[in-house]
């Protein structure tokens, strides 16, 4: 961090910040120029406050150096970083898709799509069971017993099972039954929600906001990650623009840049991101192309009844030919699908 003063500052005042600062555990650096002096931090200062700085009147200008993310920053972590859950990796070389419907619906709903989806080679089931719906009179989910209807899925299959969690007092509940969290979109900075699953033993999916910049982003994985929990996955799910052709616009661009900036995988959501079936395939192969670890899939075997989201859905049929691509693409990239 560095630390402009105004010109003509006083050298009393300029001793009186640096005193304060070192105070804070950082060593400070002085260099005076011919107008003014700058202030160089060195130490941690992701507990820094820039803006506390910024109100003493003998400064000019604030900057950070380096990032305010540690534990996801891939500075101090160059390697990638790998989640498992269960049979499927998801990062470092491997790339794991997950589908299944927006919602779990029913026993025969869930188990027939997640029978479907495993036979194309997706290697988890998603189904949310706790909904974020913009409306209140719109379906919401069905609660716990759609988590027990996953989890019968899943002993059918062996798929582990993916599912949003909205709310911390359904944290327990998650943890002895889910395999991979989901905090959603709308969650995303919800920080006492990321602090206690920060806790939890469970991987979680962290989903992109709605408008978030890639470091809040980075910064909501890191309130995860600073209570313990280093299984984060960061998932791109489409973000709002000035566009209303689709439901978002997916930002290719956060891929390679995220991945550069953290040693977390990425994985994207081209369901969300378009909100239109047909537009699925070439935002998930371009996803697959732009270097991402894994793929999250909406899919149903009725999408014209579908509780929700049935116009995003694939088909279990058009699933299969979008995997067939995909592994095909994925083996161009030197990943390793995982089933
Ligand atoms: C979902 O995955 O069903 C969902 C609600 O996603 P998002 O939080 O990205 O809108
Ligand atoms: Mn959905």
């Amino acid at each position: 961090m560095v630390v402009i003063m105004r010109p003509g500052t006083a050298q009393q005042e300029i001793d009186r910040l640096a005193r304060q600062l070192q105070s804070q555990g950082l060593q400070v650096g002085i260099t005076k120029g011919v107008d003014c002096s700058i202030l160089g931090l060195v130490g941690d200062t992701t507990s820094v406050d820039l803006n506390k700085i910024s109100t003493n009147e003998h400064v000019e200008r604030v900057m950070r150096i380096s990032e305010p993310y540690k534990r996801a920053n891939r500075k101090f972590h160059p390697e990638d970083t790998a989640v498992t859950v269960g049979n499927a990796v998801i990062g470092a070389g491997k790339f794991s898709v997950i589908a299944g419907p927006c919602s779990v619906e029913s026993e025969e709903q869930i188990t027939a799509v997640a029978k479907d989806v495993k036979a194309a080679g997706a290697a988890l089931l998603r189904g949310g069971a706790f909904k974020p719906r913009t409306s209140p009179y719109s379906f919401q989910g069905m609660g716990t017993p759609g988590l027990d209807l996953l989890l019968e899925a899943k002993a059918e299959t062996g798929m582990p099972i993916v599912t949003e969690l909205m709310s911390p007092k359904h944290c327990q509940l998650f943890e002895d039954k889910v395999d991979l969290i989901q905090i959603g979109a709308r969650n995303m900075q919800n920080f006492d929600l990321l602090k206690e699953v920060g806790k939890l033993s469970k991987p979680i999916l962290l989903k992109r906001g709605l408008s978030a910049s890639y470091e809040e982003w980075i910064m909501a994985a890191e309130y995860i990650m600073s209570e313990g929990n280093e299984n984060v996955i960061l998932c791109e799910r489409g973000i709002r623009t000035f566009e209303t052709y689709t439901r978002n616009t997916l930002d290719v661009s956060a891929i390679p840049a995220v991945k550069k900036m953290s040693h977390l995988p990425v994985v994207v959501d081209p369901s969300h991101s378009a909100g239109m079936y047909w537009m699925v395939e070439p935002l998930a192969l371009a996803a697959v192309a732009a270097g991402a670890d894994g793929l999250i899939v909406e899919v149903h075997n009725d999408p014209a009844n579908a509780k929700c989201d049935g116009q995003q859905s694939l088909t279990p049929e058009k699933f299969d030919a979008l995997m067939r691509k995909i592994s095909a693409l994925v083996d161009l990239t030197g990943k390793e699908l995982v089933k």
